[in-house]
C-alpha cells in the first residue's frame, strides 16, 4: 500500500500536470477556434454590411438644361428705335473683337434650319455665307427660331461672319459673333424683344442705317473659348468709347 501510494502520488502528479497541459492546450485550441469563428463571422458580416466606405453617388448640382423652345428672360416692356438692351456699348458687354486671338477653325460652326431665309442662299455673287456663325451664337439663334415658330413667324438672316466688307473695324461680324435679322411676321420691335428673350447678350434695334432697318443681336465669346485678350486690341479699346456695330 505504501509502496504504491506515492508512486500513485507521483502518478497522481504526473497525471495531474499532463491534465493541466491537456486543459491548456484543449484551451488554447477552443481560444484559436473560437477566435477563428468569430473572424470569419465577422467578415461575413462586414461583406453583407453596404459598404460605408463607398463615396455617395454623383450629384449633378447644374440646372436642367432649358428646352430650345422656352424663353429664357422675359421680355423687355418696350424696345424703341435706335436703343439697345442692355443699355451701353456692345464691345463692354460681349467683348470686343481680338482677330489675334480668333481662329475661324475652331470658332466657326455651319448653321442651318430650313425654316429660316439666309441672304447669301438668294444672292448669286454672294461672297459672304450666312450660314457661318462663331459657335456661341448657335444657342440662342436656335432659340430666336424656335421661339418666333411659335408665333407663326419666320427669321431672315442678312448678316452672319464678315471677315472682311461694310462692317466697322470693330464689328462682332468679324468674329462671327453678331447676325442682322428681320422677319416678315413680326415687327422689327417684337423682333428685338425676341433676340434678348432668346438669349443673345446685347440686341440693338437699328433704324437708321443705310443697309435698312434691322436688330443687330451679337453674344461673348463662349467661356469656354474665353482666351485673354491680345496686349494691341486691350490698349485700343482702353483709348476708344465705342464699339457699336
Ligand atoms: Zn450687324
Amino acid at each position: 500500500m505504501n509502496s504504491t501510494l506515492p508512486r500513485k502520488g507521483k502518478e497522481n502528479k504526473s497525471g495531474g500536470k499532463a491534465s493541466t497541459e491537456n486543459r491548456t492546450a484543449r484551451f488554447l485550441l477552443l481560444t484559436v477556434v473560437a477566435l477563428s469563428v468569430g473572424f470569419f463571422a465577422g467578415i461575413r458580416y462586414q461583406q453583407s454590411l453596404p459598404a460605408r466606405s463607398s463615396p455617395p453617388p454623383a450629384v449633378n448640382h447644374l440646372p436642367p438644361a432649358l428646352p430650345v423652345d422656352q424663353p429664357i428672360r422675359p421680355a423687355p416692356a418696350r424696345f424703341l428705335p435706335d436703343t439697345t438692351h442692355p443699355d451701353g456699348k456692345e464691345f463692354v458687354v460681349c467683348g470686343p473683337i481680338d482677330l489675334a486671338t480668333f481662329s475661324s477653325g475652331r470658332d466657326l460652326i455651319y448653321f442651318d434650319d430650313p425654316r429660316v431665309w439666309f441672304a447669301s442662299d438668294h444672292a448669286g455673287n454672294h461672297e459672304d455665307d450666312d450660314h457661318t456663325i462663331h459657335r456661341s451664337l448657335e444657342e440662342p439663334l436656335r432659340r430666336l427660331v424656335e421661339l418666333a415658330a411659335r408665333r407663326h413667324a419666320h427669321i431672315k438672316i442678312h448678316g452672319a461672319y464678315r471677315p472682311i466688307g461694310i462692317h466697322l473695324i470693330r464689328s462682332l461680324h468679324r468674329e462671327g459673333r453678331a447676325v442682322d435679322l428681320t422677319s416678315e411676321e413680326l415687327s422689327l420691335e417684337d423682333l428685338a424683344k425676341l433676340c434678348w428673350q432668346s438669349g443673345f447678350d446685347w440686341v440693338y434695334y437699328e433704324s437708321t442705317v443705310k443697309t435698312g432697318a434691322h436688330v443687330h443681336a451679337s453674344v461673348k465669346r463662349a467661356t469656354s473659348l474665353s482666351i485673354p485678350l491680345s496686349p494691341a486690341t486691350n490698349s485700343f479699346y482702353a483709348a476708344t468709347e465705342s464699339g457699336d456695330e
